[in-house]
């Protein structure tokens, strides 16, 4: 029996170690820190054997191969010394790849994938495709092809999982848009992460599409350097040069696949803002390359509600409407959600900030941004930025004081939004706890 070993136990981890045994390995789990309970159930209930607080190295150097997490860097310790021996090291969705002959359509970019991944999962389903989500959101893939295989799995995909995937094989791929972010993973170069992201690309056969965002910088210069043999659908605003997916200028978004020509009035899009119109392009290019009745498509578009903390409204309270944006980590995707707001804006900004660069945004603020409130333990970068760019800038350290602060300042048609450019950890468990708690502060202002 050949040894399996998987380094991390979360839900990636603990799905490839329940497939591993299935499929005949001789599987040990190794994890650093602690374990979930829900995990260690899954894995006592299976007989797979695990450790948590540190990792058995003679163990894991006896491995065949291992199943690396996606949250381990190549630079951890055991992680060198197997790679230093010449052990395969494999993520998850390589893995599970191996052990399934379903269509994939895989979700990667900088922004937008798990929009666009639960956008087509929604649209698929609706056509009455047996379908599983995996990747980053839903359970792992690895799990569901061991207890519960489907025929389609939408799957998003983040860089950090694209690192160890070498055969895996897309039959739809998509990367929706590059811009930095978890630089320090790859060592502050940017090529190093735009070569992760095209890793999607491997193993592409003519028979498959490759999907992307045509107007992308990045990509744009990466295509020129890369080949592929699948099938080129480029989405774009404004139809180009082969383009497959764009808005008229009767403001109809046009979907052309060989499979499905699609038509619809832009105004149906259920999801808002510029962003979101790529994010349903993209969508709506998967389902007419997979020939999906146009019917479902134009349903799935119109009536999809949305990811929680993604530009979702949370309510008017005098005249006042609040949308938590609280997912937006990075300046890239303030952007995308200013550029879908009407004027007069209060702006919450702040967390721990990534090393960001706010001139990106300085243009949308000064055009529609009547205050900003920044939510940190730290502010004083946001404040000596954005000091005199602004009629009014506060300086809170709590959610309470923040929102307090908002409530003061919106007056009737104007807009709260919580968009922060900024990961949550200096006040918040998560950016879900951040969107959470702000929700929850806006609910006690309507009553
Ligand atoms: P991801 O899973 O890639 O982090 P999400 O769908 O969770 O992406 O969205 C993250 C943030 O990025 C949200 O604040 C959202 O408003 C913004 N966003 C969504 N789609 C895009 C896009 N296509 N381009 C830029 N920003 C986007």
């Amino acid at each position: 029996m050949k040894n399996l070993i998987i380094l991390g136990g979360g839900e990636s981890g603990v799905g490839a170690a329940i497939l591993g045994k299935d499929k005949g390995w001789n599987v040990f789990l190794s994890d650093s820190g602690q374990i979930a309970p829900r995990y260690r159930e899954m894995l006592d209930k299976e007989g797979i054997e695990w450790e948590e607080g540190h990792h058995s190295m003679d163990r894991i150097m006896a491995a065949d191969e291992v199943v690396k997490s996606p949250g381990i860097p190549p630079t951890a310790p055991p992680v060198v010394a197997v790679t230093e021996k010449g052990i395969p090291v494999v993520s998850e969705i390589e893995f599970a790849g191996r052990y399934t002959d379903a269509r994939m359509v895989c979700i990667t970019g900088s922004n937008g994938k798990t929009t666009t991944t639960l956008l087509t999962y929604h649209m698929l389903r609706k056509a009455g495709l047996d379908v599983g989500l995996a990747g980053n959101v839903g359970k792992s893939l690895a799990l569901q092809v061991a207890r519960e295989p489907h025929e389609v799995y939408v799957i998003e995909l983040s860089s950090f999982q694209l690192e160890n995937m070498y055969r895996f094989h897309a039959n739809i791929a998509m990367i929706l848009n590059i811009t930095p972010d978890h630089l320090d993973r790859y060592e502050y170069k940017m090529q190093n992460y735009v070569n992760a992201k095209f890793r999607i690309l491997n193993n592409l056969t003519p028979r498959d599409a490759f999907i992307y965002w045509q107007d992308d910088p990045v990509i744009k210069a990466q295509m020129e350097r890369v080949t592929t043999e699948a099938s080129l659908y480029p989405f774009a605003e404004h139809h180009e040069d082969g383009t497959a997916a764009w808005v008229d200028d009767e403001g109809t978004l046009c979907v052309d696949a060989p499979a499905e020509h699609l038509r619809m009035p832009r105004a149906e899009l259920s999801l808002n803002g510029l962003h979101n119109l790529y994010n349903s392009m993209a969508a709506a290019l998967t389902g007419c390359i997979m020939d999906i009745r146009k019917e479902d498509i134009r349903e799935a578009l119109s009536d999809f509600e949305g990811v929680e903390h993604r530009l979702e409204r949370c309510g008017t309270v005098n005249g006042v409407v609040w949308i938590n944006d609280s997912k937006a980590t990075n300046v890239n995707s303030t952007w995308y959600a200013l550029e879908s707001m009407p004027k007069g804006v209060v702006l919450i900004l702040g967390g721990k900030d990534k090393g960001n660069d706010y001139n990106e945004i300085l243009p949308l603020v000064k055009e529609k941004v009547k205050a900003i409130v920044c939510m940190g333990k730290d502010n004083s970068k946001l404040m000596d930025f954005f000091g005199g760019q602004v009629a009014e800038l506060r300086d809170t350290h709590s959610l309470e004081d923040a929102v307090a602060a908002c409530a003061e300042l919106a007056k009737p048609g104007d807009t709260v939004l919580l968009s922060p450019c900024c990961a949550s950890f200096d006040l918040f468990k998560s950016y879900e706890d951040r969107g959470r708690q702000f929700k929850e502060a806006v609910s006690r202002i309507k009553n």
